[in-house]
């Protein structure tokens, strides 16, 4: 048996609080795509519809399931806002390469011939070096 939607919206803001946003949950179509609920008979729906045509629809009775497709919105949202906020200006390796140095942080390398059919974008690599 499916709950009210809005017991169902208190859940989910509970839970985007508990990541440290706000939850809105919608319930009508949304002009820019981000989904809404819709709980008919024992199933809820999750709908994403755009300038009036409806995009993805799935179905389910399990309301977690529901809530985990919502949440995976909102923690998708927030890591793309926290790429957004901490991007590297330099090569995308440079936060996990052994190698790295203040310019692979500051000057994105150019994709360039190394050897022949090798390309590398990288400030190191030397030319004529190929990877086995
Ligand atoms: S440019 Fe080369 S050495 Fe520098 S971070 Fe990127 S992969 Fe590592």
């Amino acid at each position: 048996m499916s709950v009210s939607i809005q017991k169902l919206r208190t859940e989910y803001k509970s839970l985007c609080r508990e990541l440290g946003t706000e939850g809105v949950l919608n319930t009508v179509p949304q002009a820019f795509g981000a989904p809404q609920v819709e709980i008919i008979g024992d199933n809820y729906h999750y709908v994403v519809c755009e300038r009036g045509s409806e995009y993805e629809r799935k179905t389910t009775t399990d309301k977690q399931e529901l809530l985990y497709w919502l949440i995976s919105d909102v923690v998708s949202e927030m890591a793309g806002d926290f790429e957004l906020k901490h991007r590297i200006k330099g090569c995308v390796f440079a936060g996990r390469c052994l190698h790295a140095t203040e310019l692979c942080r500051q000057v994105a390398p150019a994709l360039e011939s190394k050897a022949p059919g090798h390309l590398a974008a990288c400030h190191y690599a030397p030319k004529g070096a190929v990877a086995a």
